[in-house]
């Protein structure tokens, strides 16, 4: 019987260093498996951080079927996990790679540009050996900033974007988007 492996969360608002955490982490590991959700199309098939750190990663929009095969899985954007840009519950396909003895390291935003919490998020969070809360320095004052901003609204809530559609504010200047 393997053991149980381990739950790794990393949270914090955009531009936190959420995804040089996750590269590093996989890179202490001889034998990982580095997924980046289908739906994000950027940098191609690696996961890129704003440090320049960069890991070859498979895009995918379900579980892998050799997940199995790998002892380190990583995942970023963990709040794109879900449907329509995910078939399965992640959450629980997560789960069940730990229970089979595979450590998870997962990267992602708690809450959206709007303070709300992501659920899938959350749950993960609810089910970790490990919570590690990262913050950003706000754009405005360059104080700890827990919290992500959009800078004009587009009605979209799982959106990819840099810093021309988002910054991290501390909560003294954080604010919600103008209308559109
Ligand atoms: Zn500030």
């Amino acid at each position: 019987m393997t053991a149980r492996g381990r739950l790794v969360v990393y949270v914090g608002p955009m531009f936190a260093g959420k995804s040089a955490h996750l590269i590093a982490a996989a890179k202490r590991e001889a034998d990982v498996l580095a997924l980046k959700p289908g739906f994000d199309t950027r940098d191609g098939s690696e996961l890129v951080s704003r440090d320049g750190s960069h890991l070859a990663a498979v895009s995918a929009n379900a579980w892998p079927a050799d997940a199995g095969r790998y002892n380190h899985i990583v995942l970023d954007e963990g709040q794109f996990w879900v449907s329509p840009h995910y078939s399965g519950d992640i959450v629980q396909d997560i789960l069940n790679a730990r229970l089979r003895g595979a450590s998870v390291t997962v990267g992602g935003l708690d809450t959206d540009y709007r303070r709300i919490p992501f659920d899938v998020m959350t749950r993960l969070m609810d089910e970790a050996d490990e919570v590690i809360v990262l913050t950003a320095r706000c754009h405005i004052c360059g104080k700890p900033a827990a919290w992500t901003a959009k800078s004009h609204e587009t009605g979209q809530l799982l959106e990819t974007g840099d810093q021309e559609l988002y910054e991290a504010r501390c909560d003294a200047h954080w604010s919600l988007p103008d209308g559109p």
